[in-house]
């Protein structure tokens, strides 16, 4: 008999509690000692099992026997350090029970493995019902039988959950949960099943359903989540998005109908926020372009940004029409993919994270090109888009640093514009950022100003140097019909003088809107009437064209 089993400590552990299973493992000769309560609750052999792996997979759930198999195997061959998963196995009664199992593996100097050893404890109890809302964990799904009577599945989540508890604290965002649960069970009709899916997701069952009935399900609970009342008395305004599938036609097991509803639900959440979306082809297709893309996109970064450029887009002084400056912009062309636009690609981007690396990419090519321009053409304001997520990447303000002491760029010729392409839940936060970067002489931008329902509420907390007019109010200006434009861009200028803010005005596509905000007072214009954004060559071409048109004018 192994050393390793005449443990006293084996013997203390093996008895320590009642739903805690112990094992180890001579790996040397297979075989390993089980605890007491292994044997007599699973209907084990006997204490010493040889083989013991197929033994115990012999006890484990056909559903969830991958599982067990793909982490022990990754385990023993070095790929993990710790055996850990959850999956059910058959206990002596031949009822399936949940359990947590952790292991570890002691390794011989040659590499081979010597013991193997570690726990089961049984979560059944534990992770049936979730302990804030009191729903059905989605542990339970596992359990349920989705081929009759079909019906329809919807995943609801609330939006924007991240930021409501940011604003009103984390018991707030627990109570908000309760609420929405509580309201949702009660929809729910007699033999509908509903769970808590995850964080801020319910999944509702609705067996023996039809679309319509789903529709009207959301409907109500939308109205009945619109204004949650705190305990404090504070109202919050709440809504919800959806995905919905139905069962089993669009999903024949639970893997699909889980995957479906997830990308439905992504889907409503990315293009009709506050909305219920049936999975359909167009939401297949567009969930694989986006996988596509992110491959795509991660091979060109490994591949040192390879179809990553700069184009650039000139800034025109209104009096002088001058090219004063420019606005850099991100294309890119993939190894696969070659047809994606900014908003497409750069929205994958910052989905997984990869906008980190790009940002960074980006970052030192403006700066590098604003330091090259100078020498060649007198200084230049360069520009280039930052998102919110980006200014709050711990490394962003120590690598703007360092490239600029690199290329030794004067900071008040770099403007950083915030795109608003996502919501900004913690303002304070910026704010100290841009204050921290402006005392450094960089310039801060707010971009598309006027189009995020935000927009005031960030300018009463970030201290800025440019404000930049969005196109879709300038587009148009010369057009009849179009007084409520030049209203709303005559007054954003007005307030940047007030506020001693510099403005750029987006959109200038033609003559007769060049005249217009020409009249204006804006600080610099930029629009297809100048240029479309370009690459470096034809850039440098408009430059040449610019300055020798200024020198022949001076001459
Ligand atoms: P943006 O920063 O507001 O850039 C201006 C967008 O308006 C550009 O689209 C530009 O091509 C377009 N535009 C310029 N003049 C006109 C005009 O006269 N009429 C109309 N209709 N459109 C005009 P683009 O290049 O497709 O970029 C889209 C957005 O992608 C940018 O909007 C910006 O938010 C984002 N973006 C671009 N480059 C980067 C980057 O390096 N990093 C980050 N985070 N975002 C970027
Ligand atoms: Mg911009
Ligand atoms: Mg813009």
């Amino acid at each position: 008999m192994s050393d390793i089993f005449n443990n006293e400590l084996f013997e203390a552990f093996a008895s320590a509690s009642d739903n805690v299973y112990i094992y180890v493992c001579d790996m040397a000769v297979d075989v390993s000692r089980w605890s007491k309560n292994a044997i007599s609750y699973f209907g084990l052999d006997g204490e010493y099992i040889k083989n013991a792996a197929d033994v115990w997979a012999s006890h484990v759930h056909p559903d969830d026997i991958e599982i067990y198999t793909t982490d022990i195997t990754a385990v023993f061959s070095g790929k993990k350090r710790t055996h850990n998963c959850q999956y059910r196995a058959r206990n002596s009664l031949g009822e399936y029970v949940w359990l947590e199992c952790k292991g570890s593996v002691i390794w011989n100097a040659d590499g081979t493995p010597k013991i193997f050893a570690g726990l089961m404890t049984r979560i059944d109890g534990q992770s049936k019902y979730d302990s804030l809302t009191g729903l059905l964990t989605s542990q339970n799904l596992y359990n349920v039988d989705f081929s009759s009577p079909p019906g329809i599945a919807l995943l609801i989540g609330l939006d924007s959950f991240r930021k409501v508890v940011s604003n009103y604290g984390y018991n707030a965002g627990d109570e908000i949960l309760v609420e929405f649960s509580k309201r949702a069970k009660a929809l729910c009709r007699p033999g509908w099943q509903i769970l808590r899916f995850s964080g801020d997701e319910l999944l509702v069952l609705a067996f023996a359903a039809e679309r319509q009935e789903a529709m009207d399900f959301y409907g109500r609970l939308g109205q009945e989540i619109d204004v949650i009342e705190l305990k404090d008395g504070r109202k919050v305004g709440v809504s919800a998005s959806a995905g919905g599938v139905s069962f089993p036609g669009d999903a024949d097991s639970r893997e699909v109908l889980i995957n479906k509803l997830e990308h439905s639900l992504e889907y409503a959440k990315n293009t009709d926020r506050g909305t219920l979306v049936f999975f359909s082809e167009e939401i297949a297709r567009k969930h694989e372009r986006g996988q596509a893309l992110r491959e795509d996109l991660k091979s060109c970064i490994k591949n040192g940004f390879r179809g990553f450029e700069l184009f650039f887009q000139p800034f025109v002084n209104p009096a002088s029409q001058e090219i004063v400056g420019c606005e850099c912009l991100l294309r890119w062309k993939g190894e696969r993919i070659v047809d994606s636009y900014p908003m497409e690609f750069i929205k994958v981007l910052e989905d997984y994270g990869g906008i980190r690396e790009v940002g960074f990419w980006v970052m030192e090519q403006a700066i590098r090109q604003q330091v090259e321009w100078r020498a060649r053409y007198g200084n230049l304001w360069v520009s280039f888009n930052v998102s919110y997520q980006q200014f709050l990447d711990e490394g962003f303000e120590g690598r703007l640093v360092s490239y600029a002491e690199k290329y030794g760029v004067d900071p008040s010729y770099m403007i950083i514009e915030l795109t608003e392409s996502c919501v900004v839940d913690n303002p304070k936060e910026l704010s100290a950022i841009f204050d921290r970067l402006r005392a450094r002489g960089f310039k801060l931008a707010l971009d598309d100003f006027g189009t995020a329902y935000a927009s005031m509420e960030m300018l009463k907390c970030l201290h800025v140097d440019y404000i930049k007019v969005e196109h879709s109010f300038v587009r148009e200006l010369s057009e009849p019909g179009h007084d409520i434009d030049y209203v709303i861009v005559d007054n954003l200028l007005e307030m940047c003088r007030h506020l001693g803010c510099s403005s750029i005005v987006e959109g200038v596509e033609n003559s007769a809107v060049a005249d217009i905000v020409g009249e204006m007072d804006a600080t610099m214009l930029q629009g297809y009437y100048y240029s479309r954004p370009v690459c470096r060559s034809d850039f440098e071409r408009l430059l040449d064209n610019d300055r020798e048109k200024r020198g022949k004018a001076q001459s």
